[in-house]
């Protein structure tokens, strides 16, 4: 009771910390540093609380996504609070200009048709305008960026949609809006690929501006050699023209003190003159190890987004993408199997389907087939294979949710034993080279059943971070 009426006395700002902290224990960090960090609570008026978002994406997706809770929890703390109102309020720029006409019916597209095709910004009549790799800026600093990377060859779906928004409002904007953007993802989804995208379109753009892009690697050793030569103040003087400087892998930079001091330094003052600074990592700010608490907070404090693993849909996506841009057909059927089997990361994806092309061209344009992608791939396949068994995917998901493998196996349909057995399926699709029957015959259903699982599991990943977060343990753990 007493706490209550402490409760509504409290100013917007301290209900909204409070109900960020619940948000984050729900929803795992990523999804809150994506989503929910980023929003600023404004006033309170007539039982109607103000959200500030700063792009129109952003406030479609937290409605679609946690306005239902954010409401729950906020009426509890104070019931005198009827409704949420979202606004987009983009300090920079006007909020109309926030995404360009191909962004936004893109975004329509996704948002409103569940036909996976839709989800694909195909982009092949772009492709190879730049003939070689090409080094921007200060020659000494930068390096050379592959011009494959572009917006063009990037391929949008549901997992990287928000991170490619980010990116092209970035490249696009002629005053700095995100500062810094920080993207984040595990290996090969992406990143470079964004990162150097952003630099084409703005060289595109603005020829003049002077961008330096190069790894968390490079920008240590040139420092450090730097110190060996007694010449920092060189350094500095280098990034002091720099007008969009990006800093790719900037884990690699734990531990190295005083070179993380220098990067500090450098990025702020950067940031004070109003440079655009972009930087990826494999984790979000937050969790960056070996990094000064200072430079993470630093590092947080512009736009953060992540790349979730891929989807069935994008990966096939990504695959048809890839083989249009070679001039090779590839069947439904294999695009669908390597889809299936490849989930890890779009680099392997990418080697599957470079390797399966190349057999085929050695065997003198041997048409591509199902059969001889098992055949060309058995190694590569058998090697997942070895990772994990059904019957131990089995155990490890039952006993990571409380549950018996009997139960698992069982034709109970309560959710908390229905909802592992799905995840169990959904992972002896991803981690074995089973078919669906085969899968389905370990949990006495059939294929339908487990295709059901699948799709459903997909899903849940993309609406639910905790179960995510699960999942990905799950998978962790498997592959050992
Ligand atoms: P990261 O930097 O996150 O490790 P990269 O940017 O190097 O990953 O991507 C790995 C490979 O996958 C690259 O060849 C890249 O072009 C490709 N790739 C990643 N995401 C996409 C995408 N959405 N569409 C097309 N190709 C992609
Ligand atoms: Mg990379």
């Amino acid at each position: 009771m007493a706490e209550e009426a402490v409760n509504r006395d409290v100013t917007v700002h301290d209900q909204w910390g409070q109900i960020c902290s619940q948000l984050k224990t729900e929803v795992g960090d990523t999804a809150f540093d994506s989503w929910l960090k980023p929003l600023t609570p404004g006033t309170i008026n007539n039982g109607t609380v103000s959200i500030c978002v700063p792009t129109r994406f952003m406030k479609n997706w937290v409605i679609a996504h946690y306005s239902d809770r954010i409401h729950k929890i906020w009426e509890k703390k104070n019931p005198d609070i009827k409704n949420i109102n979202f606004i987009v309020q983009n300090t920079i720029e006007d909020s109309k200009n926030l995404y360009t006409p191909t962004d936004r019916s893109l975004l329509k597209k996704i948002s409103s048709t569940p036909a996976p095709q839709n989800l694909y910004q195909s982009g092949a009549a772009n492709i190879l305008n730049n003939s070689e790799a090409q080094t921007f800026g200060d020659q000494s600093l930068s390096v050379p960026l592959n011009p494959q990377f572009t917006f063009d060859n990037f391929v949008v779906g549901k997992t990287n949609e928000f991170a490619y928004a980010a990116a092209k409002k970035v490249a696009e904007s002629r005053n700095v809006s995100f500062n810094p953007l920080f993207l984040y993802s595990g290996v090969g989804l992406g990143k470079t690929h964004l990162m150097h995208a952003i630099a084409w379109q703005i060289k595109k753009q603005d020829p003049s501006r002077n961008i330096v892009y190069l790894s968390a690697e490079k920008f240590m050793y040139k420092f450090v050699r730097a110190l060996r030569y007694k010449d920092t103040t060189a350094f500095k003087e280098q990034f002091r023209s720099v007008d969009v400087l990006m800093v790719d892998d900037v884990q690699f930079m734990g531990g190295k003190d005083t070179t993380q001091e220098e990067f500090f330094y450098t990025f702020n003052s950067l940031i004070e003159e109003g440079r655009q600074i972009i930087i990826s990592a494999d984790k979000s700010p937050a969790d960056l190890e070996g990094i000064e608490t200072r430079l993470k907070s630093r590092l947080g404090c512009g736009l953060v987004a992540d790349i979730h693993p891929t989807d069935f849909d994008l990966r096939i996506g990504i695959l048809e993408n890839k083989a249009r841009q070679l001039g090779v057909e590839l069947p439904t059927r294999v695009s669908e199997f390597l889809a299936q089997k490849i989930s890890s990361n779009i680099r392997e994806l990418e080697g599957a389907l470079r390797r399966v092309i190349a057999h085929s061209q050695l065997l003198s344009n041997k048409e591509i087939s199902l059969e001889m992608t098992q055949d060309v791939l058995k190694d590569m396949l058998r090697s997942f294979d070895r990772r994990t068994t059904i019957d131990e995917i089995q155990k490890k998901v039952a006993e990571h949710f409380n549950i018996s493998v009997k139960e698992m196996q069982s034709s109970r349909r309560a959710r908390t034993v229905a909802r592992p057995r799905q995840i169990a399926m959904y992972l002896a699709k991803q981690l074995t080279s089973r078919s669906l029957p085969e899968i389905g015959r370990k949990f006495d259903r059939d294929h339908t059943t487990v295709m059901h699982a699948v799709r459903k599991v997909e899903e849940l990943i993309m609406e639910d971070a905790s179960l995510a977060e699960n999942v990905d343990t799950l998978r962790r753990v498997l592959e050992g």
